[in-house]
């Protein structure tokens, strides 16, 4: 499995620790890595909180990624092939696609599948978080909803901005307070990129 080497991790919330750029967790005999709070972190820390360390992605040795943690983020994080300096592995990680599902009074509804229920109900939505196009604001994300199989994305639109009817997606980041509870937070909503069939 290789040498396990524990950092610390970028934070701690209710007693948690929070993973930070770079950060996975691993359990101390386990074959996988984690890159999110998923069952098996939740589990573990449920039982044998001691036994879950943090450490660096570029660290994993041969685990795996947890096939939960895959699921919820398939783009993400995939290892680095050139060290732990490589141009920031997270970026990709961390991209929810979004499909309209209405828009009414000025409020735009955004659906992500259900493999990205559980990533979104650890995500917050902080103040001004932005719907972008290009990068003009268009309006402001108000709310994740997770109680919903296909959870949704509420964005309150500008009065002046005209709706786009095409395939969204949501950035996510770190929380900027360090009080926060959650580990992740929209960083803005914009519309994806064009798929060459579309
Ligand atoms: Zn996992």
């Amino acid at each position: 499995m290789g040498e396990l080497k524990p950092v610390q991790p970028a934070a701690w919330r209710e007693g948690r620790p929070i993973l930070g750029r770079d950060q996975v967790y691993v359990m101390k005999y386990g074959r996988e890595f984690h890159t999110q709070w998923c069952q098996a972190v939740a589990d573990k820390w449920a039982s044998a909180p001691r036994g879950l360390l943090v450490t660096l992605l570029a660290d994993v040795g041969t685990r795996a990624r947890c096939q939960q943690c895959s699921r919820a983020a398939p783009a993400a994080r995939e290892r680095p092939t050139r060290g732990r300096h490589s141009p920031e592995p997270a970026a990709a990680a961390s991209v929810i696609p979004l499909r309209v599902v209405g828009i009414a009074h000025g409020i735009l509804y955004l659906a992500a599948r259900p493999e990205f229920r559980e990533l979104l109900s650890e995500t917050a939505v902080e103040p001004a978080t932005p719907l972008l196009v290009g990068s003009k604001r268009d309006g402001m994300v108000v709310r994740v909803d997770v109680s919903r199989d296909e959870p949704l994305l509420v964005v309150q639109m500008d009065p002046r901005a005209s709706f786009r009817d095409v395939p969204y997606q949501a950035r996510l980041r770190a929380p900027l307070q360090r009080s926060a509870t959650k580990p992740y937070a929209v960083e803005s909503i914009e519309p994806a990129p064009r798929e060459p069939d579309s």
